[in-house]
């Protein structure tokens, strides 16, 4: 039977309401085990975040530094939000971004499509 990850942001919820102070170790031991299935949730490597980082300043600086709309930024925040691969850091485990300014980059788009 496949499991449905839960959302980071329930996630989050839970652990700060637990009183632990390890996010993983207290997902160990949730009842139904690590919803993540063993998965670390961990940044991609240093040398990917390095290349994401200079790509989207690059993309950024050759877009006039634009910003996207409010409305727009209420979105991509809403799918981060709800998303499993967002880190309790704030940070998307795919391609190492902090969301709450790669969001706000108008050109930037989410790794995996989801905006
Ligand atoms: S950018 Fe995409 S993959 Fe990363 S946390 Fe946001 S929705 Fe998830």
């Amino acid at each position: 039977m496949e499991m449905s990850l839960r959302p980071v942001s329930e996630l989050r919820k839970d652990f700060a309401a637990s009183g632990e102070r390890d996010f993983y170790e207290w997902l160990s031991k949730q009842p139904e085990g690590d919803p993540y299935g063993g998965v670390p949730q961990k940044p991609p490597s240093i040398v990917k975040q390095v290349a994401s980082l200079a790509r989207a300043i690059s993309d950024h600086a050759k877009h006039g530094f634009a910003s996207c709309s409010e409305e727009e930024l209420k979105a991509r925040n809403r799918e981060c939000e709800e998303c499993s691969l967002l880190l309790p850091s704030g940070r998307c485990s795919v391609c190492g971004c902090f969301m709450k300014i790669k969001a706000t980059w108008a050109e930037q788009k989410c790794p995996i499509g989801k905006w």
